[in-house]
């Protein structure tokens, strides 16, 4: 038993407000495995449930984001963006956001993640792409930077070692959900690359990762105080995920309906979400942009044209870029409505889990993914509908009767029912 780590898990154990010097030594500890697991475990259980105060937070992320490498792209890039989601299903703004914004003048760096629960993840999503190169190290992000305005890759051991460990043993320790841990692990990450302005799009209803809507207020409200306290602006909205935004779920489906977004044809919510974070992030990093300056974009062909060169810089294939091949896989079953109604639920989560189990995902680290297991969502919340209506379509590499049940069961069609309200909330330092 080493006495100065019993003393910091006493002290968090009774509830104390932790020294600088206390979260600093859990960090190294954690990064240079002197802490080992059973103290790193005790500490993240009482952070979870003792909490940390604001200052401790700081301190929390200071300390990860200084156990690793720190890229400082602002200095060479001013203005430099970056945007977060919590996650969510058929959440691809990102793939979006960051060519539109770049189109119009603002960097954007994206340090990415793999796919993450009932939730897939950007870098994955990319990959279906052949050749895309998604680990990057600081030569590629600044390469695909300087030659196109936006690099999206994934964290290298070399950024925030201290999270790889503690998000590992998180996940053992039913501390996951702790705020504070998630702000530091997210942050430590994202502040890496030394974005001047990030822009976190908090998701909330059934299939976020804090259906509801004030903790999902609270997770913004932290992670936006201490982005701003370690001098990197920051904004967030807080916004629907009670169903699939877009129309698609799944990884190459998700990659051509970004594209169909790029070239005008995209669905309305997603359209929506991805306007309203660049104009926030715009807004911090050089002047807001307006709706006109980010449709002009889109129209001009200069968004999708920006994905296309980023693309090919991160790895991709040129003769796969120039016809896109983004099939589903091809076993179609149609999710029909019950009844007639109006489509008043979806248990958004359990879409995105059995998705990822039927091989659209991953349910371990190391599965191989499908990317053409998807989901087509034909009608949203508050549609009215008659029976037998196509409610969703699903596409699998083959037949399973059980499985569609399962699909099935996760619309509810009731007598009424409301659209979902995109956009519930925005939170400012
Ligand atoms: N993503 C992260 O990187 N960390 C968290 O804690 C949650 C999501």
């Amino acid at each position: 038993m080493d006495p100065a780590i019993f003393r910091i898990l006493e002290a968090k154990r009774y509830g104390r407000t932790l020294g600088r010097d206390d979260i600093r030594a859990a960090v190294a500890g954690a990064a240079g495995g002197e802490w080992g697991d059973a103290e790193l475990g005790a500490f993240l259980m009482a952070v979870a449930i003792r909490g940390l105060e604001a200052g401790e937070t700081r301190e929390l992320t200071l300390a990860m984001l200084e156990s690793g490498e720190r890229w400082h792209l602002g200095r060479e890039f001013p203005g430099l963006g970056d945007k977060h989601s919590t996650g969510g299903v058929g959440d691809k703004v990102s793939l979006v956001l960051a060519p539109l914004m770049a189109a119009c003048g603002r960097p954007v760096v994206m340090l990415t993640g793999r796919g993450l629960g009932h939730t897939a993840g950007t870098a994955d999503k990319l990959e279906a792409i052949p050749g895309v190169v998604m680990e990057f190290d600081r030569d590629l992000c600044r390469r695909a930077l300087e030659e196109t305005g936006l690099a999206i890759g994934m964290a290298t051991g070399e950024i925030a070692p201290a999270d790889r460990r503690l998000y590992a043993l998180r996940d053992r320790t039913a501390t996951v959900a702790s705020l504070p841990l998630m702000t530091g692990s997210i942050l430590s990450k994202k502040l890496a690359t030394g974005a001047a302005a990030i822009v976190f799009d908090v998701k909330t209803g059934s299939g976020a990762f804090l259906p509801e809507p004030e903790r999902g207020e609270e997770l913004a409200r932290l992670m936006v105080d201490t982005c701003e306290s370690l001098g990197c602006r920051a904004r967030a909205l807080i916004t629907d995920m009670s169903q699939p935004l877009g129309r698609w779920v799944g990884h190459a489906a998700e990659v051509r309906e970004a594209l169909d977004c790029l070239e005008g044809r995209g669905p309305a919510d997603l359209m929506e979400v991805t306007y309203a974070l660049c104009e926030e992030l715009s807004e911090l990093s050089g002047g807001r942009l307006t709706r006109a300056d980010l449709e002009r974009a889109i129209g001009s062909g200069a968004a999708r044209e920006r994905f296309e060169r980023w693309a090919l810089v991160q790895g991709a294939d040129p003769a796969w870029m120039k016809a896109p091949k983004l099939g589903t896989a091809p076993h179609e079953a149609v999710i029909a409505a019950p009844r007639a109604g109006r489509l008043a639920a979806v248990d958004t989560r359990r879409l995105g889990e059995l998705l990822a189990g039927a091989g659209g995902g991953r349910t371990k680290p190391d599965d191989a993914i499908d990317f053409g297991v998807s989901l087509l969502v034909e009608r949203k919340l508050g549609d009215e509908v008659d029976a037998g209506d196509a409610l969703a379509r699903l596409y699998l590499r083959r037949e399973d009767a059980a499985l569609v049940k399962a699909f099935e069961a996760c619309f509810e069609v009731g007598d009424e029912a409301a659209a979902a309200v995109l956009i519930r909330g925005r939170i400012a330092a």
